[in-house]
């Protein structure tokens, strides 16, 4: 049996402007430490052997029909426009088109130096490698867009961060790598023939509906908006939302000092290169819009009158706090029960939040007891909990099947912060129960599963992670 990926790659045959042609760099001593078989079978791959799994997945050797590249791009970061970036240690291998008709691309990330790698080595840790496939593949399992991990490798290479550390490749998967800054290259370089081309080439492959720039503008505006909800309605932070991490598509993407709440905070900030709070829990929206803006901006560069398009692209982006608060009040009503959002119902559940904020409440937790009926001993005040439970039940009378709305709303684990940082720990140890152990449990988030009662505690004050590590 032979590893076969049936390639057709078509970001490859896109003009020279968007990549550079760039073949992964050998490591010495590659072993697979995961493979994901369901997401191979959706993409159509054949998986073969171990050993030469490794050695494809680790960039070691380009299976038939590859082109590798590496993709160029621009992007604001925190704030300020970078007019170069580009995959600096990742390596687009192709496309494969799925058994479900869609086309995703396999990339390999910490594959070594490219043309856009600037100071940096190419390479990432065992460490973010492993974070990363267990919080894509957690994102997965509860409905929300995002890339998701095909395989991870270790390189029996060394990796300087602050410490020496293993070093690890991940092949990632994506309906396309396609950013807000692949489109803000073009147009800071004023590349309008470019410009063109990825635009329709975005729509095709992700909006075919979508009408021109401004067709695909709203496209994209309502797919973040839906994901930035989805972020909110499990307790994401997302950690760097800056334009280079935005995508075309609405996937989560890029997972570096990503986490999910514990305690419930609306301005949590958990990374620790964010020292301003710019990406904080509760300014994800603002940011999906201004990030939304940037791209409008590239978008209408395009354009034979750019001044005209501006009024009409300013309403598309001022229209994502519309559809925002929609979907927040649809999301937040069904995990606290209801169905069917009516007038009144979104105060409350800000009230519960207000509460759960004062009560030092457990995010995940609080909501899934809602529907055990124990939630009040999330609270620091149980009394404070009561007068609002009044009204709450109250409501909930005239709802159907309450419970089963937040059972499917409220998921039982998520990828606690502390146990990710445990798993990484036992990893590095060469054990890989851990890692196995949590995929196991996410891929069903919304399960009452006894066996795995332990992942659903809120860290011990010695646990406590305080801020998720910046050095990927
Ligand atoms: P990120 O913050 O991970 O989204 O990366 C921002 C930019 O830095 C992207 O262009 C990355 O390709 C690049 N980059 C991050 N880490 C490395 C690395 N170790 N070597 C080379 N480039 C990197
Ligand atoms: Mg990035």
């Amino acid at each position: 049996m032979s590893l076969h990926i049936p390639f057709d790659n078509s970001y490859a045959r896109l003009s020279g402007a968007f990549f550079t042609a760039q073949a992964p760099t050998p490591v010495s001593a590659p072993r697979l430490v995961a493979f994901n078989e369901p997401l191979a079978r959706i993409m159509s791959i054949a998986p073969g052997e171990v050993g030469e799994m490794a050695q494809v997945f680790a960039g070691n050797r380009v299976p038939d029909g590859a082109a590798p590249l590496a993709q160029a791009y621009a992007g604001h970061q925190f704030g300020t426009f970078n007019p170069q970036l580009g995959d600096g240690r990742a390596v687009l291998l192709g496309e494969t088109v799925g058994t479900d008709g869609i086309r995703r691309d396999l990339q390999l990330k910490g594959s070594g130096p490219t043309p856009y790698s600037r100071m940096g080595d190419g390479r990432a840790w065992l460490g973010p490698v492993l974070r990363e496939y267990v919080v894509s593949e957690a994102m997965h399992a509860l409905g929300i867009p995002t890339t998701r991990a095909l395989a991870a490798v270790e390189t029996g290479d060394k990796v300087v961060r602050e410490t020496v550390l293993p070093g690890a490749v991940l092949a990632r998967v994506a309906t396309s790598h396609l950013r807000v800054g692949t489109f803000q290259i073009f147009a800071a370089r004023d590349d309008t023939a470019s410009l063109k081309q990825l635009t329709q080439y975005a729509i095709d492959r992700h909006y075919p509906g979508a009408q021109g720039p401004m067709g695909l503008l709203k496209a994209v505006c309502d797919a973040q908006t839906r994901l930035i909800v989805q972020w909110l309605s499990v307790g994401f932070i997302h950690g760097v939302m800056n334009t280079d991490n935005s995508s075309i598509a609405g996937e989560t993407i890029d997972y570096g000092p990503c986490a999910f709440m514990d305690t419930y905070r609306a301005d949590t900030v958990l990374s620790s290169i964010d020292r301003g709070g710019r990406y904080r829990f509760n300014r994800q929206p603002d940011i999906a819009v201004w990030n939304m803006a940037q791209l409008a901006t590239a978008l209408i560069a395009q354009l034979p009158d750019p001044e005209a398009a501006v009024e009409e692209a300013t309403e598309i982006v001022n229209g994502m706090g519309d559809l925002f608060r929609k979907e927040w009040a649809r999301a937040y009503c069904a995990k606290i029960g209801i169905a069917e959002p009516e007038e009144g119902d979104v105060r409350l559940a800000v009230d519960l939040m207000g509460l759960m904020e004062e009560g030092q409440a457990d995010f995940t937790n609080t909501f899934r007891a809602l529907s055990d009926g124990a939630a009040r001993d999330q609270f620091l005040d149980p009394h404070a909990f009561d007068a609002w439970a009044e009204l709450w039940r109250a409501r909930l009378s005239r709802e159907a099947d309450p419970r089963a709305v937040m059972r499917a709303a409220n998921p039982v684990v998520i990828p606690r912060n502390h146990r990710v940082e445990q798993m990484i720990q036992a990893a590095v140890a060469g054990d890989y129960g851990p890692f196995e152990r949590l995929n196991a449990a996410l891929a069903r988030p919304f399960d009452d599963d006894p066996a795995y009662e332990d992942l659903r505690r809120p860290p011990a004050v010695d646990e406590r992670v305080q801020a998720t590590f910046c050095g990927t």
